[in-house]
């Protein structure tokens, strides 16, 4: 693995995208230095960027280097002031990020929020209930279930009366493969899963319930437990520590993964990841910050850079295998933050030893730590 190259589409985007993508990268060629890979990264436009430079939010060029990378390394896209002068099919989120994110088939997301001890205070939860600090990973199922299902219509029952119908549908193999992502991702962190449904009242759930209980025999390092949603979304709040890996379905995912999110303290530290098929050992991936494109700090070197450092330390791990090289950025953002470098959007004037700093000097800081 160590002489292998690996091809990065950077797309940084819009707004504060290019200022944190910037220090991404900056970590990333440590990386490459100190563990003895090759990283061909290419930046291209997307967004507001892309139809500047060519007409399109996702231009042609761009999503031509897209498919011939090895995976993609995601900033934002959308600008609040620019948008509505387009017509909304035009826009950058629909036609560059919806786009890409069918064109490359990603089924699986994962959205891990860690919230280290020191930044307790950035937590909307009493100190008391973050333990030793919040460390989980909703691991979401992207492609299947009430967003996708036919039927999917509004209808007239007459009397002036309409009927709305969404429809749940998962199989065995979609169950399949996103319940092995979950599993695989819970062997490289505490070996527990948490696999979420609602299988006292839908078909969809016993059916869940049943196939990751199958899967779970190919995995049995990993301790499963199964949680009914509503009973998640409530623990999430009042024991968030006993959470490692939460696997969901694709609604339950999109609610709880935003719940879960509220306790990592800012979105300036919420990376994810988006996984594709894997062919030849390789994972296509899309990887980007939980945020958007922060309109109201851009260009002043404000923004928190750890959301888009950790979703390249995700890349190295879920796409390319490099796991040592992926946990020392992880390393390297705990070393800076305990150091007590903190961003705007994590800083508090009572925190003794915090220090204020800037996009720029908290990704020194972190390669300072590497
Ligand atoms: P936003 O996430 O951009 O900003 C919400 C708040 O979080 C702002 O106060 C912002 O300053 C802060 N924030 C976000 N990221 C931060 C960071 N790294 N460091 C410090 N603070 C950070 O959401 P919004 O304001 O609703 O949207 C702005 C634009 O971004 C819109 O055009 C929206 O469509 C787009 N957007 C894009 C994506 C994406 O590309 N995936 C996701 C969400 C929003």
């Amino acid at each position: 693995m160590s002489s292998k190259t690996f091809k990065i589409a950077a797309l940084a985007g819009d707004g504060i995208g290019p200022e944190v993508m910037r220090e991404a990268i900056k970590v990333l060629r440590v990386t490459e230095k100190k563990f003895g890979f090759t990283l061909q990264i290419t930046e291209a436009p997307v967004g507001w960027a892309g139809i500047d430079a060519a007409g399109k939010a996702l231009p042609d060029a761009t999503l031509a280097l897209c498919k011939h990378s090895d995976s993609i390394l995601f900033g934002s896209v959308g600008l609040p002031d620019r948008d509505p002068t387009i017509p909304k099919e035009e826009r950058p989120e629909r036609a560059a990020l919806l786009r890409l994110r069918k064109e490359f088939g990603l089924f699986a997301n994962l959205r891990p929020v860690s919230l280290p001890k020191v930044l307790s205070h950035a937590c909307p939860l009493a100190k008391e209930r973050q333990g030793d600090g919040i460390d989980i990973l909703v691991v979401r199922e992207l492609t299947g279930g009430m967003y996708f299902g036919q039927p999917k219509k509004t209808e007239d029952i007459g009397g002036g009366n309409q009927r709305a119908i969404d429809t749940m549908v998962y199989t065995t193999p979609e169950i399949e493969r996103i319940a092995h992502v979950a599993f695989k991702s819970a062997l490289l962190r505490r070996k527990k899963l948490t696999s979420i449904d609602k299988a006292n009242v839908l078909e969809n759930g016993i059916l869940w319930r049943e196939v990751v209980t199958r899967v779970s025999k190919n995995y049995p390092d990993v301790t499963l437990e199964h949680m009914f949603v509503d009973n998640g979304a409530m623990q999430l709040m009042l024991r968030p520590t006993q959470f490692d890996v939460m696997l969901c379905e694709n609604m339950f995912g999109d609610i709880l993964s935003d719940e879960a999110a509220a306790l990592g303290g800012s979105l300036g530290m919420l990376p994810s990841a988006s996984l594709g098929a894997t062919s030849e050992g390789n994972t296509f991936g899309f990887y980007e910050p939980a945020g958007g494109t922060a309109p109201d700090i851009a260009g002043k070197n404000l923004a928190n850079p750890i959301a888009q450092i950790l979703s390249s330390a995700l890349m190295l791990r879920h796409s390319f295998g490099l796991n040592d090289a992926a946990a020392a950025i992880e390393a390297a953002v705990t070393k800076a933050i305990n150091a007590g470098n903190r961003t705007g959007d994590i800083f508090s004037a009572s925190e003794s030893g915090a220090k204020r700093v800037g996009t720029q000097e908290m990704g020194d800081a972190i390669v300072a730590g590497m």
